[in-house]
């Protein structure tokens, strides 16, 4: 038998709608790159996303399912999109900024996007690459400045684009399990990997973070997004606050250290999100300048790599400021575990209470864990048996955009994370290491088999493996190990460099080379990188 009970779809068109009929005062702030200060309501934000999707409809014949594009930083203008786009029934694709031109290039004619939101500033990088994006139709400039000229074709300046759009079309009906977002992942091979979002699974995200024991968001918060839009739609947090009526603070570009520390005081932030690498910098400033006792931010959800529990605890005992870490994926929407203590913490040492906030945390809920052992037991939750995590859940993938991975799934249907790890008697992952072939540095990602694939091309190389080293600030820097043809030969790392430019970001190459004479491999001939880690702390490899 049936509930009775409407059956009203969870879109994230119905986010803003609450937020509109509820906090239609509240305010979204935007620091720009000029430090220019932006500041419009809710009810702002509402009408201007109708335009959007009335502009998409009405100038673009835009359908249900359409990829649209963007390429911005952390501003009002892509939280409007992040609604705006869904209304019109298409799908908000937040590109990336980081990578390089082939890697866009890829990605935009995989997803086949037909129009792309771009930052005035930004443009740069996409006239490189216009040519060769057949189906981008037009460019829709945001921010941009008097006099500002592009190269990109059939270019329209945002502002223009929306000036006589309706702000008060119906949304574009869909259904809850229809797509609303999509962001790329770094594939193992180098090939991105698209994820696709629906309404559902970001409505549920949405709601399930904003809860006490998970994000904690409620009317009364303040949240800095610090995590770029691009990134799993900033990890849900903007949708998720706009449900809760929170004030936020977008700062666009200014993701270093001091702007930072000055929009959190400027702004009066008293929650914020971002990956270890900005909270090492964030920490470093605030120990040296100290801290006063109106520092507004009291807690910060910290994740995409491990947070140092020295680090944790350091933030707690020097000011106060507790990080809550957290673990998750792109293809995990993002948060699959988060760690807060429990009510029977309570009696434990300061020192005991940092290790469990820093292990990544137990299942948030309509997610679940497992590890499962290198013989394909399901682990006990023992805290000590280690094995491959595996997630299910109602936001977690089940199949790539255009991919069939078979790879990346059990047989009974989770998601095979790549990740290594415990879970304990009371369910706290532990992550101990990583079985796919990436780096994660400063919250980005780097292709180990890429780098090798690249620098094997070069013709005084014979052999190259490319492994992840610790770092304090990035976490995790690539090391490129290489064997030359000419053991008499020399490869210098500027050589190295303008060599691979062309095909990588700037922050995916490596600044360290281990020149060796054999690469050690596994039994079945391939590079045993565990072996080479060992070298590596070991300090046997030379670096
Ligand atoms: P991404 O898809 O870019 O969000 O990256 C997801 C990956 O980042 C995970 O599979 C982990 O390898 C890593 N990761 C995310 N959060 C954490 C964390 N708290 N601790 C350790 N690794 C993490």
């Amino acid at each position: 038998m049936q509930g009775l009970m409407m059956h009203c779809p969870l879109t994230v068109t119905s986010i803003i709608d609450h937020g509109n009929r509820v906090f239609p005062k509240k305010e979204i702030i935007s620091i720009f790159p000029d430090k220019t200060r932006h500041v419009y309501t809710y009810a702002d934000l509402y009408k201007r996303s109708k335009k959007i999707a009335d502009a998409l409809l009405g100038k673009f014949q835009v359908k249900p399912g359409d990829m649209i594009g963007t390429y911005a930083w952390n501003h009002h203008q892509h939280l409007e999109l992040y609604f705006g786009i869904p209304g019109a029934g298409a799908v908000c694709h937040t590109i990336n900024i980081r990578l390089s031109s082939s890697q866009t290039e890829f990605i935009v004619n995989n997803a086949e996007d037909r129009i792309i939101f771009i930052d005035a500033i930004l443009t740069p990088a996409f006239e490189n690459i216009a040519a060769l994006l057949p189906t981008v139709e037009a460019y829709i400039i945001m921010n941009a400045p008097k006099g500002f000229k592009t190269s990109l074709p059939n270019a329209i300046d945002y502002e223009d684009f929306i000036a006589d759009a309706a702000d008060n079309i119906d949304w574009v009906t869909v259904d809850e399990n229809d797509a609303c977002a999509m962001c790329y992942t770094s594939g193992t091979t180098g090939l991105p990997k698209g994820v696709l979002y629906s309404h559902r699974s970001t409505w549920l995200h949405a709601v399930i973070m904003s809860l006490p024991n998970y994000g904690n968001t409620s009317t009364e918060d303040r949240i800095l997004v610090g995590v770029p839009q691009f990134h799993v739609m900033a990890w849900g947090i903007p949708y998720g606050a706009v449900l809760c009526g929170t004030v936020l603070i977008f700062p666009s570009c200014h993701l270093h250290p001091e702007p930072f520390i000055d929009i959190i005081i400027n702004e009066k932030a008293n929650k914020a999100n971002g990956v270890p690498t900005i909270w090492q910098g964030i920490y470093t400033v605030l120990k040296k300048n100290g801290v006063s006792d109106s520092f507004p931010l009291k807690e910060f959800l910290v994740g995409g790599a491990s947070m140092p529990p020295t680090l944790i605890g350091n933030f707690q005992k020097d000011f106060g400021i507790k990080a809550i870490h957290a673990w998750g994926m792109t293809e995990t929407s993002p948060v699959g575990t988060l760690s807060r203590l429990q009510p029977q913490h309570a009696s434990l040492s300061d020192s005991e209470k940092i290790k469990i906030r820093a292990l990544q945390g137990q299942e948030v809920p309509c997610v679940e864990i497992r590890i499962v052992t290198e013989n394909g037991i399901i682990a006990p939750r023992d805290g000590k048996t280690v094995g491959e995590i595996q997630v299910k859940g109602v936001w977690v993938i089940s199949s790539y955009f255009k991919t069939i991975s078979h790879e990346n799934f059990s047989e009974d249907g989770w998601f095979k994370t790549g990740d290594v790890g415990t879970i304990n008697e009371e369910g706290y992952l532990k992550i101990t290491d990583r079985t796919k072939d990436l780096i994660k540095s400063g919250g980005e990602w780097i292709s180990s088999v890429a780098l090798e694939v690249a620098i094997m091309a070069y013709p005084k190389v014979k052999e190259a493996s490319v492994i992840a080293i610790p770092d304090e600030l990035w976490t995790e820097r690539p090391l490129a190990v290489i064997v030359l043809r000419d053991e008499n030969d020399s490869l210098s790392m500027d050589e190295l460099h303008s060599f691979l430019l062309p095909s990588f970001a700037k922050y995916q190459l490596p600044e360290k080379i281990s020149f060796i004479k054999e690469i050690p491999k596994t039994s079945v001939g391939k590079f045993d990188k565990k072996e080479m880690r060992r070298l590596y702390a070991e300090g046997k490899l030379g670096v």
